[in-house]
């Protein structure tokens, strides 16, 4: 029976929270639909301390915030790239078209084709995270998409030049220095600056999340990539600082990230609790930490590997660094994740930065119905079908014709028949 020895904040208070961004999104989407440009503008100057008719970014404005970036951090940003791209790369060479006679004369496939227009959000309210311009605007480069646009919020009052330097370098076509509802709104409805997008794609905060939510169906969305959270599985194998870090290195990105600690150990569960507050008290972005720890951290002790795969599969968590003498055994048994991190020697930050894969990944429990952004969110898989002999489509068209009268469908009867008549030679009454 799992026992908490830290809980987090009661379920009623996150629900209440966020129904309050349901609807400051829903009252602020309506405002960019009805007033285009000026909303933006308006909602810039309030959240961004940004006002500029246009917001897109000029070459020169691009080329100023690359030569802002030393040698060494585009050299950093390049080698993130090439890991990103090069698994992105492997990753759509697995995915293959599919043709195939599934019967004498009946060919069927599917082709797989790029979405033509990517919205890629990168976030940047409490950090400028240019990270998340390698993980979607070069992925959708590498899917094939021809019109890659990208957003990310003023850092400070004006734009991020790390951020703008890796959209760049990451081969974005058109780059927009806008944050929050109004950037997603912009890309997904259009404004007078911006032709509307395909598909949004991104993480962000609480906000960003839900407005991605609301205008899905009008456009496509990769995934509910909100706030980050981490789980950490431990047993006596592991040691509380590696635990701790690892807890922290996540509730750092702000104060609705929680970070779980999972463990068979009583003794490793305490010792964490100890150093987590020992490191809240050099970390410099505790600010962050602290209250992400404080009021959503939890941390909880079971009796053996079974009821932790239980346990680990009901949280759904965004990340899950697993350390364990049987990480493999997770590898394998575990089904509800945004991405595993197996063995103490990786980390969620590597993931998050370096190593190549993507970090655009589910949370609040959407990991139960996807996993993370990958090149397949950008590619769409579109079946189609050929009959070639005259003896298949009369064969085909008896059994449809029957199945349509099944449901009623007299004209998709009709469909078959007018085939089976002039393929099959039979006269099959209208
Ligand atoms: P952000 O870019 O997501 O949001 C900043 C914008 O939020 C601002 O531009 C502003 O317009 C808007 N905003 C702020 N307060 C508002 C309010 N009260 N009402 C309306 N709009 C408001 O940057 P952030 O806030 O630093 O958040 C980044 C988030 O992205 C973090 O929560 C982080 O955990 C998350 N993240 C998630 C993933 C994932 O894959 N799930 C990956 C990386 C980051």
């Amino acid at each position: 029976m799992a026992r908490y020895l830290k809980e987090g904040v009661d379920p009623g208070v996150v629900k209440a929270a966020d129904e309050k961004v349901r609807s400051i999104v829903e009252a602020t989407l309506s405002d960019i639909e009805a007033r285009g440009n000026a909303a933006v503008r308006d909602l810039s100057v309030k959240f961004d301390n940004w006002d500029r008719e246009d917001y897109r970014l000029s070459p020169q404005e691009i080329d100023a915030c690359m030569n802002e970036m030393s040698a060494q951090d585009l050299h950093d940003i390049e080698f993130a790239q090439t890991q990103v791209r090069n698994f992105a790369q492997i990753q759509k060479a697995a995915l293959q078209g599919v043709e195939v006679e599934t019967m004498p004369g009946v060919i069927l496939g599917h082709k797989n084709v790029p979405i033509q227009n990517a919205g890629c959000y990168v976030p940047g309210g409490k950090y400028p995270m240019l990270a998340s311009a390698h993980m979607s605007v070069l992925t959708a480069k590498v899917a094939g998409v021809p019109r890659v646009i990208t957003c990310a919020p003023p850092y400070q009052g004006r734009p991020a030049s790390a951020i703008v330097a890796a959209q760049h370098m990451a081969g974005a076509d058109e780059i927009y220095a806008l944050g929050g509802i109004q950037a997603i709104g912009a890309m997904a409805l259009g404004t007078e600056t911006i032709d509307p997008i395909d598909i949004l794609v991104g993480p962000g905060n609480a906000f960003v999340a839900e407005a991605k939510r609301q205008l899905y169906g009008r456009v496509g969305i990769d995934l509910f990539a909100g706030p980050t959270e981490t789980l950490v599985i431990a047993d006596e194998t592991v040691d509380a600082e590696l635990c701790a870090t690892d807890l922290l290195g996540q509730a750092e990105h702000g104060p609705d990230s929680p970070a779980v600690l999972l463990t068979t150990s009583e003794r490793l569960a305490r010792d964490t609790m100890a150093e987590v507050e020992r490191l809240l008290e050099i970390l410099p972005t505790a600010g962050h930490a602290r209250k992400a720890w404080e009021t959503f951290g939890q941390v909880i002790v079971v009796e053996d590997h079974d009821e932790m795969l239980a346990v680990a599969d009901d949280i759904a968590s965004e990340h899950v660094q697993v350390m364990t003498d049987r990480d493999d055994w997770y590898l394998d048994k575990m089904v509800n994740y945004g991405a595993l991190f197996l063995g103490p020697r990786t980390n969620v930050a590597y993931g998050d930065k370096a190593i190549g894969t993507n970090h655009t990944l589910p949370t609040k429990k959407a990991g139960r119905y996807t996993g993370g952004l990958w090149v397949g969110k950008f590619i769409k898989t579109h079946t189609y079908q050929k009959v070639v002999t005259d003896e298949a489509s009369a064969m085909v068209g008896r059994y449809c014709s029957r199945l349509c009268m099944l449901e009623g469908f007299q004209g998709h009867a009709e469909q078959a028949n007018v085939r089976v008549r002039r393929y099959g030679g039979q006269n099959v009454p209208y």
